[in-house]
């Protein structure tokens, strides 16, 4: 089986595809993996430099508790960029006349994934910039990036994502160098691309050229970024179906997202 969510040919071949997928589900054959990192007022925000005001963390305040009555509701101050979030286009300058959160069509949000295993070389270099050349050569290896679907770069960083200081690293974090953000962005078939750390762009990023690149480019081309993902260990290099789920924020720049896998095997345990 190729991969999940081509339209047409799956529909074609059964008569009940959601009924198909919804038995593999029962039976363990496909199993949800979430790929979301808890959210809670101790989750590492991007660092911004000191002359912008900075992305507040997570806050939670109690609502009323109404006397005896079994309700019980909380409010949040709630930034978009955090946690597991997207990126939408109108997140950047270059994408300003693009989608908001809520103007993303949902077929944008549910496509095939791939990974690509950057672990070894952010190993040894943990400002490690992934080429074209490197995407070419898994291209060589796993076969072409999915038409409406997910680029995973999985660096295994959500590793550190219970310690701050680990996690934001002083900034100093893995990412794409400037031709690859184009390059993603322009000739690629991909809705979007999604990494494990604090955001889409490498921590050096703000000194390439141009700065942020991967914001500039992506969101400039209509694309979506995805950040902080966890347990990409969990996926095969293609094959899973990737469903983004943010909130429908009207007007919004970006959205904490629940991201699950359907991944196909496994030992049928949902995480
Ligand atoms: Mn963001």
């Amino acid at each position: 089986m190729g991969d999940i969510g081509r339209e047409g040919e799956a529909a074609e071949a059964v008569d009940d595809p959601v009924g198909v997928l919804a038995g593999a589900l029962a039976g363990g054959a496909v199993e949800v993996v979430d790929l979301t990192q808890p959210l809670s007022e101790a989750t590492p925000v991007i660092e911004l430099p000191p002359h912008l005001v900075p992305i507040p963390p997570l806050r939670v305040h109690a609502g009323p508790r109404y006397g005896d009555l079994p309700d019980a509701w909380n409010w949040l101050e709630l930034a978009e960029h955090i946690g597991t979030h997207v990126d939408a286009p109108i997140h950047w300058f270059t994408g300003r006349d693009g989608l908001d959160m809520a103007s993303v069509p949902a077929g944008r949000l549910v496509g095939p994934a791939v990974v690509l295993d950057r672990r070894a070389e952010v190993a040894a270099d943990p400002e490690d910039l992934l080429s074209v050349e490197d995407v070419l050569a898994w291209q060589r290896e796993h076969g072409p990036l999915p038409e409406g679907g997910w680029l995973l770069v999985r660096t295994d960083w959500d590793r550190r994502a219970d310690d701050r200081e680990l996690f934001l690293n002083g900034g100093v974090t893995p990412g794409f160098d400037a031709e690859c953000a184009r390059w993603l962005a322009h000739e690629s078939p991909l809705s979007g691309v999604g990494v494990q750390t604090v955001g889409i762009d490498a921590g050096r990023a703000h000194g390439f050229e141009p700065p942020f690149p991967m914001h500039y480019h992506l969101l400039g081309a209509g694309k979506l970024g995805l950040t902080q993902l966890a347990a990409l260990d969990r996926l095969p290099v293609r094959g899973a179906l990737l469903v983004v789920a943010p909130l429908r924020l009207v007007g919004g720049t970006g959205s904490p997202a629940r991201v699950l896998a359907f991944v196909p095997g496994g030992d049928g345990a949902s995480a």
